[in-house]
C-alpha cells in the first residue's frame, strides 16, 4: 500500500475549492488501489490546512511551512516536491492544472524522471495503471493517457472536474518538511505580491456558475447588464476574445484557447457565436445554455439549453424573473 499525493493550492490558510476536489478525485482512486491519500501543502498555514485536507480525505500533510516556498521563483516548489516523492516512495502527484504549478511539475518531472499529463477532466484505474482523460485539439478529441511503467506520475487536474465530497475523517498528520535549497533555487527572489484588484465576484476559474459575453453584446455596457444577472446567480463574470480585443472586458476574463479554461456547473453565453478556439477554454462544463439570435449558431451544437432570441430581450427577462424570485 503507497501514498497517493495531491499538492494543495491555497490561499490565505485554505485550500482552494480545485484542491479538495482533487482530494476527492485521489480518495476515489486511492479506494481502488489501496493507497492512502497525503496533502503537501508548501508556505504559511499548514497548521490549519491539516484539518481541512483531513475531512476530504487526507490522513498525512506534508508540510514545508517556510516563507522560502514562494520566496523564490518555482525551483523551491520543485525542490520540495522532489524530497516528498523520493522520500514517501509515492508514484502519483495530482496538482492544480494552473499555469505557475504546470511550471513546477515540467521541472520536476525531469528530476523525478516522470511524465506529466496537464488539464485532466477525468481519472480512472484500467488494470491496475492510472488513466487520465484530457480533451485536445480545442476540445474536438478526447485522448485517454497512461504513464509509461516505472515513471512518476504528475497529473494537473483542471477545476470542476470533481466533485468535493467530504468524508468525515479527522486532521491530517503534520510531517514537517526540512527543505534545503540549492543555489539555483535561490536565484530568482520573489521582491513583491500584489493581489490583483477584482471585483467581488468569484473569479471565473472556480466559479461554480459562468456568466460569459460576446461581441453580440455590441458594446461595454451590454457587460453591464452580464454583471447583473452574475450577481444575481453568484456567478463570475467571462468574455469571448471578440469582447476583450474590443476593450469590453480584461483579458484576464477571456475565456479560450487563448484565455483561461474555465469548467463551472453551469456556463452562460449570450452574444457568443461558440467558435471553436472559445469552446476550447469552456466546453467541458457541465451545463451549457446559450443565448444567440442566429439559430444556426454553432454554439447550439453544445448547448444543454438553447434560447434563439435578442439577448437584450432575453437577459432582462432572466433578472426580472431572478430579482422575483429572491423577493
Ligand atoms: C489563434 C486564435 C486564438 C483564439 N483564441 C480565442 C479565445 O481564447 N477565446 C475566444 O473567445 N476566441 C478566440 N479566438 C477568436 C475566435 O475565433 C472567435 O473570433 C471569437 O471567439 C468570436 O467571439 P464571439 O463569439 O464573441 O463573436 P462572433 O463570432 O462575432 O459572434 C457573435 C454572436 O453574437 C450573436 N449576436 C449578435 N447580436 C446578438 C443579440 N443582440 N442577441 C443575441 N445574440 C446576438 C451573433 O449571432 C453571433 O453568433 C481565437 C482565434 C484565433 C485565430
Amino acid at each position: 500500500m503507497g501514498e497517493l499525493l495531491v499538492l494543495i493550492d491555497h490561499t490565505e490558510g485554505q485550500p482552494k475549492k480545485l484542491s479538495l476536489q482533487m482530494l476527492t478525485a485521489a480518495t476515489q482512486i486511492a479506494g481502488q488501489t489501496g493507497d492512502t491519500v497525503s496533502a503537501v501543502w508548501l508556505g504559511d498555514g499548514a497548521a490549519a490546512g491539516a484539518e481541512a485536507v483531513g475531512r476530504y480525505g487526507a490522513t498525512k500533510l506534508y508540510a514545508w511551512d517556510s516563507p522560502d516556498a514562494y520566496g523564490y521563483v518555482t525551483l523551491p516548489q520543485v525542490e520540495a516536491l522532489q524530497q516528498v516523492l523520493e522520500t514517501s516512495g509515492a508514484e502519483v502527484l495530482l496538482f492544480a492544472s494552473t499555469n505557475l504549478v504546470k511550471d513546477v511539475a515540467a521541472r520536476l518531472a525531469i528530476r523525478v524522471d516522470g511524465g506529466v499529463i496537464t488539464d485532466a477532466t477525468g481519472l480512472d484505474v484500467v488494470d491496475g495503471k492510472l488513466v487520465a482523460t484530457k480533451e485536445v485539439f480545442g476540445g474536438d478529441l478526447i485522448t485517454k493517457a497512461s504513464f509509461a511503467d516505472g515513471k512518476k506520475q504528475l497529473v494537473g487536474i483542471s477545476n470542476n472536474a470533481f466533485v468535493a465530497e467530504e468524508t468525515g475523517g479527522g486532521p491530517a498528520e503534520v510531517v514537517s518538511l526540512d527543505v534545503s535549497l540549492s543555489d539555483a533555487a535561490t536565484g530568482a527572489r520573489v521582491t513583491s505580491v500584489e493581489k490583483q484588484v477584482t471585483a467581488d465576484r468569484p473569479d471565473i476559474a472556480e466559479a461554480a456558475i459562468v456568466v460569459s459575453g460576446g461581441r453580440g453584446l455590441g458594446n461595454e455596457q451590454g457587460f453591464e447588464l452580464l454583471e447583473q444577472l452574475a450577481d444575481l446567480m453568484g456567478a463570475g463574470v467571462g468574455a469571448s476574445r471578440a469582447a476583450t480585443d474590443a476593450g469590453w472586458y480584461p483579458h484576464r476574463n477571456q475565456i479560450g484557447q487563448t484565455g483561461r479554461t474555465v469548467s463551472p456547473t453551469l456556463y452562460l453565453g449570450a452574444g457568443i457565436s461558440g467558435a471553436i478556439q472559445h469552446r476550447a477554454g469552456m466546453q467541458t462544463s457541465q451545463h451549457i445554455v446559450a443565448i444567440n439570435k442566429d439559430a444556426e449558431a454553432p454554439i447550439f451544437q453544445i448547448a444543454d439549453f438553447g434560447i434563439v432570441g435578442d439577448l437584450y430581450t432575453v437577459v432582462p427577462k432572466l433578472i426580472e424573473q431572478l430579482q422575483a424570485r429572491k423577493g
